[in-house]
């Protein structure tokens, strides 16, 4: 990660096939476009490669999430269980939808502690929603057991984790439905898109109109579709799909680069007694985008941040004082700075968010180091890299 890393020649060829005709848009516009259908061929591309049976383009991983949500039919009333520790869309595409964002703990694989969720199921949960962070997967056996129990949909936000996979299963295709993001600094980019991708037809039909203003997509004259819903606007154009489509082509290449270089990175910090690794639950399925770990108390990790710098180590994070990714820092949520009225059910859900201590959640993310994993080092400089940060360590120890 990131993919952008290793553009070339074969994202400005895909690119300028769409420049050679102006068809920007991924539909109609038949006659003019030469057989270029970029989208339609990335949904199919996405599809293969991940062994699901639909995938829907959209403009963002964010809107992934909203039409996912949408297709669920979470709304006005709703509550959707989302982990302490993710990217600040999670919540954002919960309260977009009218929902109420239900936040709970973290474990030590630093995703959805099963535990916790099932503590926090109410009459009014309508999804679980996990969120595979820095590149590995949350433990889907048991979220999958409470929410076939509980009769709620599993949605998996796989947006940092696209190639990694669980028990032989590519991530984002084991829930209801699951997400993937293809913004500037994900494992594959688009410049600006994402996918939602479902096993289920119903699902999938709902999801090809939603995105696209509620049209039926049926025969060959746009004007005269008919709207069986209401739905928005979440179409990728056809020049971000260009992009995606050499970029999907590069997974595999990329992943392969991840894996050697996190484990060169991780073998080296093992040598030290200290250090714990996050708990992966297939550790087969990694895709290898961070090294994360922890150090035995929050102080300890503070004072390896110092260290990384003083060593000129870079691309690292404790997300624990990060405004981005963890609750701690999330004033304008714990204060719903909105900037419109916000429904009665969901003031009355989120009220006791400013007072609620996830000590369980500070306990893994205050002790947390996450590394990310860079395509384009060299294996000497891996390997250099893996020396400083023993060195870094150990010198706060
Ligand atoms: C990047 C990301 C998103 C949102 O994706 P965008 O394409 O940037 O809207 C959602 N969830 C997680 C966990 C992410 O990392």
């Amino acid at each position: 990660m990131p993919g952008f890393e290793l553009f070339n020649d074969e994202e400005r060829k895909e690119v300028n096939d769409v420049l050679s005709t102006g068809v920007l848009m991924r539909y109609g516009f038949d006659g003019m476009r030469n057989g270029y259908w970029k989208a339609k061929e990335l949904e199919q591309a996405l599809q293969t490669k991940l062994n699901v049976n639909h995938a829907q383009l959209t403009t963002s991983g964010t809107t992934a999430l909203n039409l996912a949500l949408a297709v669920l039919g979470v709304g006005a009333g709703d509550e959707v269980i989302m982990p302490t520790f993710t990217f600040v869309a999670s919540f954002e595409s919960i309260l977009q939808a009218g929902a109420t964002p239900i936040l709970v703990d973290i474990d030590d694989t630093l995703t959805l502690d099963p535990v916790a969720v099932e503590k926090a199921i109410t009459p009014k949960t309508k999804v679980v929603m996990p969120v595979h962070m820095c590149g590995a997967m949350a433990n889907l056996d048991a979220l999958k057991a409470i929410c076939e129990k509980h009769n709620i949909f599993l949605l998996e936000d796989a947006c940092q984790a696209i190639g990694g996979s669980y028990k032989g299963k590519a991530l984002g295709t084991i829930g209801d439905a699951g997400c993937f993001s293809f913004d500037y600094v994900k494992t594959i980019t688009c410049g600006e898109g994402g996918v939602m991708l479902t096993n289920k037809k119903e699902l999938a039909v709902f999801a090809d109109q939603y995105s696209d203003h509620g049209h039926d997509h049926i025969g060959m004259d746009r004007g005269a579709e008919t709207h069986p819903i209401m739905g928005y606007n979440y179409r990728i154009s056809e020049l971000h799909a260009a992009v995606g489509l050499a970029q999907l082509r590069k997974l595999d290449q990329i992943l392969e680069i991840q894996k050697k270089n996190k484990r060169i990175l991780k073998d080296a910090l093992a040598s030290i007694p200290e250090i714990t690794f996050r708990r992966i639950p297939d550790p087969e399925g990694d895709s290898a985008t961070f090294l994360s770990f922890f150090m035995p108390t929050a102080e300890l990790s503070v004072k390896v941040v110092e260290a990384f710098k003083e060593f000129g180590i870079d691309a690292y994070w404790n997300y624990f004082n990060n405004n981005w990714h963890y609750i701690r820092k999330w004033d304008h949520l714990k204060d719903l700075k909105s900037l419109y009225p916000v429904s009665d059910h969901i003031k009355n859900g989120m009220q006791d968010l400013n007072t609620t201590s996830f000590e369980q959640s500070d306990g893994f993310i205050s002790r947390n180091i996450s590394c990310l994993i860079k395509l384009s080092w060299t294996e000497q400089e891996v390997q250099e890299r893996a020396q400083k940060m023993v060195t870094a360590i150990k010198s706060v120890l």
